[in-house]
């Protein structure tokens, strides 16, 4: 037998949460990120993805993209480190905080959303907290969370050290060809197929 006395160590970002600010719950957590990440995202096949640009299919899907923040936070009700993501509207207040301030490590947010749905706009204050810090948790990596969590291939500016193969991008989205912005529709080579569109978009009122 081989006794162990203490858990195994924890995967890398083992038991990080992304989460957003949930309808009827103030929220409060102070950062422990220095900066804000972000990047613009789509909603595709039922989950969120990052945009690829210039060489992205969702876009070329004709799939909107919005842009997101994310911070590093740590509840101060519960007391569990997430990380937390925000739309453009909520981020603007975390982001004039950082311009002023340099960083965002040890702020005070609070959040709430003004209505009861999943997606009403949400009203984000920030303020330096005044208080003990000395306990606040190193930052979530958030680049390296968001690329796990979106299994992207980071993107090395050296061109060295890539991740296995298991983990490209054309695992979750096939890039489409380099022309898709001015790939033509099949109908217009197709009469045939114009007409079948045509007939299926009308008789179905
Ligand atoms: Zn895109």
């Amino acid at each position: 037998m081989q006794w162990k006395d203490r858990p195994p160590a924890p995967t890398e970002f083992g038991g990080i949460r992304l989460g957003r600010v949930q309808p009827g719950k103030d929220y409060e957590a102070l950062i422990t990120c220095e900066s804000m990440a972000g990047h613009d995202t789509h909603w595709w096949k039922r989950r969120t993805v990052p945009c690829t640009a210039p060489d992205c299919t969702a876009c070329c899907e004709g799939t909107p993209a919005r842009w997101h923040g994310y911070l590093s936070v740590f509840s101060t009700r519960t007391r569990i480190h997430s990380v937390l993501e925000l739309t453009s509207l909520a981020a603007a207040a975390v982001a004039e905080y950082e311009d002023r301030h340099g960083s965002l490590r040890g702020a005070l947010l609070r959040a709430n959303r003004l209505g009861n749905r999943p997606n009403s706009p949400v009203s984000v204050t920030i303020v330096p907290f005044d208080g003990d810090l000395r306990t606040l948790p190193h930052a979530v990596d958030l680049r390296r969370f968001l690329e796990t969590i979106w299994s992207v291939k980071p993107n090395r500016e050296d061109g060295q050290d890539d991740p296995p193969a298991g983990q490209n991008i054309r695992n979750i989205i096939v890039p489409g060809p380099p022309t898709c912005k001015t790939r033509p529709l099949k109908s217009v080579h197709h009469p045939a197929t114009i007409e079948a569109a045509k007939s299926n978009g009308k008789g179905q009122k």
